[in-house]
C-alpha cells in the first residue's frame, strides 16, 4: 500500500495542473493575458458545467495603503468634490477581455461598496462576461466622452450629470459604466452617447459585452443592491449601474 501512494499523488498533481511551482508543463492549460499569466485553477467543478477545461481563478483585491487612491485620481478628483480620496478604494481585478484572454484592470469606487463590487466583478469573471477595457478615467484625462468612445469600463469620476449642475452618482463612487460603447446612454429624444454606440441602440443584438435585462451581469449587480440604468423609463443608460438606482 505504501508504494502506491506516491503514484496517486503524481497523478493528482498532473490533474490539478499546478503542482510544483511554475507548472507550465506540456499539455497543461495555462491562459496567458497581455498583463498577467493566470494558472488554471481547480474551479472547473464549480462552474455549473460550463466546460470540461479548468477555468482560471478570479483574482481581485482592494488595494490598501494610505495613498493608493490619491495618485490615481489627479484628473478625476479636485477640491469641492462630494467625496474625498480617503473615502475611495482602488480595486485591481482580473477580467476577460474581448480577446478571450484574462487581463488585469483597475476600478475606483466608494469604500462602502468596495467589497461587494469585488464580489460582483468575480461573478462577471466566472460568467465570462467580456470587458474591453478596465482603466481608470484618469487614463483619459477624466474625460467621460473619451473613456466611453474607447469602450472603457469605469467607476469613480467627479463630474456632473451631463447637461445639469447635479453631481453624477460617479462623483460619489457609487456607479459603474460597463462597456459604454456597446451599452450607450440613449435619451428620450434619441440622442446616443457615445455617438459611436448607435449600432448598439438596437438591444435585440447580442454582441459581446452588451447587457440585457435579467442577464448574469444585471443579476450580479442586483445581488449587491445595485440597479441598472437599462431598466429606467424614458432615457435608458444601458452602461450604468448604481447603488442608488439613479
Ligand atoms: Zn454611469
Amino acid at each position: 500500500m505504501k508504494r502506491t501512494l506516491p503514484l496517486v499523488l503524481i497523478v493528482a498533481c498532473l490533474a490539478a495542473a499546478g503542482c510544483g511551482g511554475t507548472g507550465a508543463g506540456a499539455g497543461v492549460p495555462v491562459t496567458t493575458g497581455d498583463e498577467v499569466a493566470v494558472k488554471a485553477g481547480s474551479s472547473a467543478g464549480t462552474q455549473g458545467g460550463s466546460g470540461v477545461q479548468a477555468l482560471p481563478r478570479f483574482r481581485g483585491t482592494v488595494v490598501t495603503g494610505r495613498d493608493a487612491v490619491r495618485s490615481k485620481v489627479r484628473s478625476s478628483w479636485r477640491r469641492g468634490c462630494p467625496v474625498g480620496p480617503v473615502e475611495l478604494r482602488l480595486l485591481r481585478v482580473d477580467y476577460w477581455g474581448f480577446d478571450k484572454r484574462v487581463h488585469q484592470g483597475e476600478l475606483i469606487v466608494h469604500r462602502d461598496h468596495a467589497r461587494r463590487i469585488l464580489v460582483v466583478l468575480g461573478k462577471l469573471f466566472r460568467a465570462r462576461y467580456p470587458i474591453q477595457r478596465l482603466k481608470l478615467v484618469d487614463a483619459y484625462g477624466a474625460d467621460d466622452h473619451r473613456s466611453m468612445a474607447a469602450n472603457n469600463t469605469s467607476g469613480f469620476n467627479c463630474r456632473r450629470v451631463s447637461g445639469t449642475s447635479r453631481w453624477s452618482e460617479h462623483a460619489f463612487g457609487g456607479a459603474i459604466d460597463l462597456n459604454p460603447l456597446r451599452n450607450p446612454y440613449v435619451t428620450r429624444g434619441g440622442r446616443v452617447s457615445p455617438p459611436a454606440g448607435r449600432p448598439y441602440v438596437n438591444r435585440a443584438r447580442r454582441a459581446a459585452g452588451m447587457v440585457h435585462a435579467n442577464d448574469a451581469v444585471v443579476r450580479a449587480f442586483a445581488a449587491a443592491g445595485w440597479r441598472w440604468g437599462g431598466s429606467w423609463s424614458g432615457s435608458k443608460d444601458y452602461q450604468h449601474f448604481s447603488s442608488t438606482g439613479r
